[in-house]
């Protein structure tokens, strides 16, 4: 059924739920194959978009192995390659992207072989250039392959910056299966923060009357059942189980695309990780994003929930200033999370005005947000499941530090969630949420 789903979108020819049943909804990328194997159809699959050469074929040492070869090989016979072997372990930060543009001077199209990291390299070296770029997948580790933005970390912050979407999306499920079975938990992650997500966007919508999108939702819900019922499938080689994850993470990232935004998949659950990102101590074994993300979901869940089942919230005005943000995250990170925290800031006046809103609607909010919610209980079991992580101590962080994440990760961004709620009604103590 969704492998029709994206065979539809790809078309153009999915209906818009939230429009009048003639709108259709459409994505940039041209082609999405998901096959037990790809092995032989590497040129196929690129022949088929009528990409430029030469092609710049992005790979590290690890996804070399498993894909970038293959790939490399099989172009030739397309047109001129141009081999790009980056470091053991690359990261997505500026000096990298820059120097990733410079090697892709002489290239029409840029290829990569890899996941996150990669990707988003590519993707923002493609956009940089104005080519068209296209990804063969290694990972099954986070829904960026099909969004139209990379996170690129910019002198300490990290930031998500727009880009062009691969024309091509190629994932061979052997070489997913046969990931890294932290990428595999990753994966899961980033996928089951739907939920928290959609009910932080859903708040937002409910309180602000703000943007809110049913269509990046609908466009899930029939793989993630499936992929509640087994995880212990996805850690096991299951194709089946696989092919599952490939979808949800590819409609996820064409949800963001449709919504022109992050909101439909990165709300309070993804701002504890970004803070994690900023703030963590120098010498963190560092955890993937979606490891992360399978522990700040559990978060917002178990937040979510309290508030739910709680008294009809009252809110204040915002307790957070300047002093108090420059003070936590120091001179430089500190001025662009003002920059962010300021623009969502309750004054005395705005909080008077929601508490009106908020006691008449309260129940009928309450009632539309437990409706989207997968109960925290049932989001740790799934995750346990899987072997992913659900708790700091799994993602080696201490105690303090993610507390302090939790209670400060809404100084980030300007996106009004249960993390702003929580603390400008002052309910539930963030110690309480580990
Ligand atoms: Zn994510």
């Amino acid at each position: 059924m969704n492998t029709n789903t994206i065979a539809r979108l790809v078309d153009g020819a999915y209906v818009d739920p939230d429009g009048n049943g003639k709108t259709m909804l459409s994505v940039p990328t041209r082609s999405v194959v998901i096959a037990d194997s790809l092995k032989g159809m590497e040129a196929d699959v690129v022949r088929s978009l009528d990409l430029p050469p030469p092609f710049a074929i992005i790979s590290d040492p690890d996804t070399h192995v498993v894909m970038g070869k293959r790939v490399e090989r099989a172009l030739e016979s397309l047109g001129p390659v141009i081999k790009i072997h980056l470091s053991k372990n690359p990261h997505a930060d500026m000096p990298s992207a820059e120097a990733l543009v410079a090697e892709t001077r002489t290239a029409g199209t840029l290829i990569a072989a890899g996941s996150g990291t990669i990707n988003d390299l590519c993707k923002y070296a493609a956009s940089k250039q104005n080519r068209p770029c296209a990804v063969f997948a290694t990972a099954p580790s986070m829904n960026g392959y099909t969004s139209v933005n990379s996170a690129i970390t910019e002198h300490g912050h990290k930031k998500s910056l727009a880009t062009v979407a691969p024309d091509g999306v190629f994932m061979d499920l052997e070489v997913l299966a046969a990931a890294p079975k932290r990428m595999i938990q990753s994966g899961l992650g980033d996928s089951l923060c739907r939920a928290t997500a959609q009910v932080d966007w859903m708040l937002s919508h409910l309180l602000f009357d703000s943007e809110y999108r049913e269509a990046p939702f609908s466009l899930l819900v029939d793989d993630e059942k499936g992929l509640l019922g087994e995880p212990e499938a996805l850690v096991s080689g299951d194709l089946d189980a696989m092919a599952r994850l490939a979808r949800l993470l590819v409609l996820s990232g064409m949800g963001m695309t449709i919504c022109g935004g992050s909101f439909p998949a990165s709300q309070g659950e993804h701002l504890i990780s970004h803070y994690i990102e900023m703030m963590h101590p120098n010498d963190w074994d560092i955890a993937f994003h979606g490891e992360q993300i399978a522990v700040t979901t559990c978060v917002m869940a178990r937040l979510q929930e309290r508030v739910l089942q709680g008294p009809t919230p009252h809110l204040s005005s915002t307790t957070v200033t300047k002093q108090s943000v420059m003070s936590h995250f120091g001179e430089n990170i500190g001025a662009a999370c003002w920059d962010e925290v300021a623009q969502k800031r309750l004054t005395k006046d705005g909080a008077d005005e929601l508490n009106v809103h908020i006691e008449q609607s309260w129940s009928d909010i309450r009632e539309k947000l437990l409706a989207i919610i997968i109960p925290s209980e049932t989001l740790i079991s799934v995750l346990k499941r899987a072997g992913a992580p659900v708790s700091f101590s799994d993602i080696n962080l201490e105690e303090g530090f993610f507390i302090d994440a939790i209670s400060h990760a809404r100084e980030i961004r300007n996106r009004y969630t249960f993390l702003d709620l929580a603390a400008d009604a002052d309910i539930v103590d963030p110690k309480t949420l580990v």
